[in-house]
């Protein structure tokens, strides 16, 4: 590898992000810590950094393949990625498919229950404040992200459901609902970065329904690195 990795810039519940010799680049480091509800519950899956950092990888070539640009430049080795350095938007853009998690909370509904249409919503990234759900109007009004930025954020993250609903659908999995964060690079542009792993996805089997994602972590179901794994193994079987 050609660049060196130098001091460690920040550390998140999952992920390290390193500076390195190029001004360009970023090295992410991912963890097996896990946290759930806030920061409320706290845990350890073991080798969930190498599963992610693989998937994650898999998942950004693909999405990379349909036209998608993402802040994966090289897959390092088991733990680390070389990305493009960006500046995080600090809104998490989620997409849902089928009703689960908070919304099912928030609506009164049972999860499981497909949507008729994708529901697309934003929250603040602020972990004081719990990741409050905003909406495009607090987004701008907050400068958090401007209108330009925001429409193409959406179209984008439509764009990255669609793409990843028929890789999971391939892969027997249904894709529930899932997170996304998008940077902008030194010159403006808005591309996917962060994650797309079994963290940040809700992926349940087609045909039993079974969860395979941080469900399991979160309500202690057992069995959280073997999903973790199916999960890998299931992508790896498509060709990915
Ligand atoms: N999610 C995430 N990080 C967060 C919040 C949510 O990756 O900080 C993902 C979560 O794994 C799920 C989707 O976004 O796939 C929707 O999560 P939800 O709003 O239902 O919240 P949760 O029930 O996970 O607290």
């Amino acid at each position: 590898m050609a660049v060196e990795v130098l001091e460690q810039l920040y550390e998140g519940k999952a992920k390290k992000v390193f500076k390195t010799s190029d001004d360009s680049l970023y090295m992410v480091e991912y963890k097996d810590d896990a946290t759930a509800f806030n920061g409320e519950k706290r845990g350890t899956i073991e080798g969930k950094g190498v599963i992610n950092n693989k998937v994650s990888a898999m998942l950004f070539q693909e999405l990379e393949k349909h036209g998608i640009e993402t802040h994966l430049v090289e897959f390092v080795d088991d733990t680390h990625m070389l990305v493009k350095r960006v500046e995080i938007v600090p809104l998490e853009v989620i997409c849902r498919n089928v009703i689960a998690g908070s919304l099912a909370k928030r609506v009164g509904k049972e999860e499981g229950i497909v949507l008729p249409k994708t529901i697309l919503e934003f929250s603040y990234k602020n972990d004081d404040l719990g990741d409050p759900m905003i909406n495009r109007y607090h987004a701008t009004a907050l400068g958090l992200a401007t209108d330009e930025e925001i429409d193409d954020i959406i179209a984008q993250a439509f764009k990255i459901n669609d793409i990843l609903k028929e890789v999971f659908a391939k892969a027997n999995l249904v894709l529930v609902d899932f997170k996304l964060e998008f940077g902008r690079t030194p010159d403006g542009k808005i591309i996917l970065a962060d994650e797309i792993s079994p963290d940040t996805c809700r992926l349940w089997d087609k045909d039993t329904h079974e969860k395979l994602d941080k469900d399991r972590f979160r309500r202690d179901l057992g069995d959280v690195e073997e999903a973790y794994i199916e999960v890998y193994n299931r992508l790896k079987k498509i060709g990915l």
